[in-house]
């Protein structure tokens, strides 16, 4: 049964850092390794497709020149033997020459793709052929090859497993099985990827696919953390969160996991850990099925959120205008985060503001609409059931000096989420700390 062990960025950020991989990768273990990028490389990658798209081929061949002297570099520090070196510069050679080559035609989101993809390709080869200098026997499994999105861009994971299993079956004396995180391929065949942060999905995806023990998430923490340790101070690591907290905190703010990647494991009951690189013996924290009650667990937050407000008369002692407001969201494929409703008007908040004209337009037909650009929801996560007390006063305690726009409790019993103004973010996430955990 082979473990998902999944590196993120800082963890191969350098030559030394993919080296010390091997003090935690066990060679005679069976384990699928999954890659990103080398940290600041799909960013880079980013910035270089922005230049392609706004027509500036000059300051992205330049940009990509640099890119590649800075791999030089990686490869000569990575590999001992000439032959190990060559094998390194060959990969760049390939993957530089694609960049460059797609910047020739008409650069679209397609060819976009396709660059961003190229970190993740040259991080898996490399280790590939370092652990091949070592002598180490490793089997590099093409993501592209499994790792399917639908039209919706839902992972399709009967179609993984399909793909996956006899890859892996293929090859019964390997121990080591490595593959790219967050690249895949969509409806069209088309090479893509599962949005930023998108490895830690992957692993979560593969392990469900293979019905995995066990999925490790290695990072440069030493698991997640009662805040956003990058805003407060003295956050501190949580032993244990059940699949439903952790999916929460993942979806509202805690960068720490891809906002989608707690499902597919909690789907098949899959143990996911997070662990440091840096401090492999640390314990990190576990994910699984259990629940600690009478705690409050953690804090997040995910800024970038608009929210609407329909106020009608008619809604009053209506049935079946809540209905028409959601089939808006429906017909434009927006998801609503936050909802709260009086007996004659709704607010609800979304984050993907692509189609909001369109939205509004519509929702103008049912009364008066109200937007708030700018808004942060604030989540806390922890045993809210409705037979608890005093968890939600305490939180409104902390938070009696800041304008609170929404409130959400009672949704589920593991959490309470308010709307903010961005600005108040800060000092919402102190206080609350503050507050609740000194
Ligand atoms: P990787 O490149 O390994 O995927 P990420 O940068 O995506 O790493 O995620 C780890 C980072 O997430 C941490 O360095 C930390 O700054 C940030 N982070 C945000 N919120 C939390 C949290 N609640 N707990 C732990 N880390 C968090
Ligand atoms: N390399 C990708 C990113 O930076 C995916 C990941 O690291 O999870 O978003
Ligand atoms: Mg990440």
């Amino acid at each position: 049964m082979l473990k998902v062990l999944k590196f993120g960025g800082t963890s191969v950020g350098s030559p030394d850092r993919m080296k010390k991989l091997l003090n935690i990768i066990r060679p005679d273990e069976s384990q699928l390794i999954v890659l990103s990028a080398v940290a600041g490389t799909t960013n880079k990658l980013v910035s270089i497709s922005t230049l392609f798209l706004t027509g500036e081929k000059e300051q992205a061949a330049r940009a990509i020149q640099q890119l590649r002297n800075e791999y030089d570099t990686f490869v000569d520090e990575l590999f001992e033997s000439e032959s190990g070196k060559s094998k390194g510069k060959s990969t760049l050679d390939y993957h530089f020459g694609l960049i460059n080559s797609l910047a020739n035609d008409l650069f679209t989101p397609k060819e976009e793709k396709m660059v961003l993809a190229q970190g993740e390709l040259i991080s898996t080869n490399l280790f590939h052929y370092y652990l091949e200098e070592l002598g180490v026997n490793s089997v590099l499994l093409p993501a592209l090859d499994f790792m399917k999105v639908d039209e919706d861009h839902e992972p399709m994971v009967e179609f993984i497993a399909e793909q996956l299993k006899p890859m892996i079956a293929a090859h019964p004396a390997v121990k080591l099985f490595i593959t790219q995180g967050y690249i895949c391929r969509n409806a069209y065949g088309e090479i893509d990827n599962l949005r930023r942060g998108g490895s830690d999905y992957t692993a979560s995806l593969i392990g469900a696919a293979i019905r995995s023990p066990e999925v490790q998430i290695w990072t440069d923490i030493d698991g997640m953390h009662n805040n956003d340790p990058r805003i407060v101070k003295g956050t501190k690591p949580i032993a244990q969160l059940s699949f439903d907290e952790a999916a929460e905190l993942a979806y509202f703010g805690a960068k720490i996991l891809h906002p989608q990647s707690v499902f597919p494991a909690q789907k098949y009951k899959i143990p996911v850990r997070l662990l440091n690189t840096m401090e492999p013996d640390a314990p990190g924290t576990l994910i699984s099925t259990a629940s600690e009650p009478g705690k409050i667990k953690s804090i997040a937050a995910k800024d970038g959120i608009t929210a609407i407000k329909v106020q009608s008369s008619r809604m009053l002692l209506a049935y079946g205008f809540l209905r028409r407001v959601f089939e808006v969201f429906e017909r434009y494929k927006t998801p609503i985060d936050m909802i709260t409703t009086s007996e004659v008007a709704v607010s609800l908040t979304i984050d993907d503001t692509l189609h909001l004209e369109d939205i509004l337009k519509e929702l103008n037909h049912f009364g008066t609409v109200e937007v708030d650009k700018d808004q942060t929801i604030v989540c806390v996560v922890g045993d809210f059931g409705a037979d608890k007390h005093g968890f939600a006063s305490r939180v409104f305690e902390a938070l009696k000096h800041i304008p609170i726009r929404m409130i959400s409790y009672g949704g589920s019993s593991y959490n309470i989420s308010l709307l903010v103004k961005n600005d108040d973010k800060v000092e919402a996430l102190r206080s609350l700390h503050n507050r609740l955990f000194e």
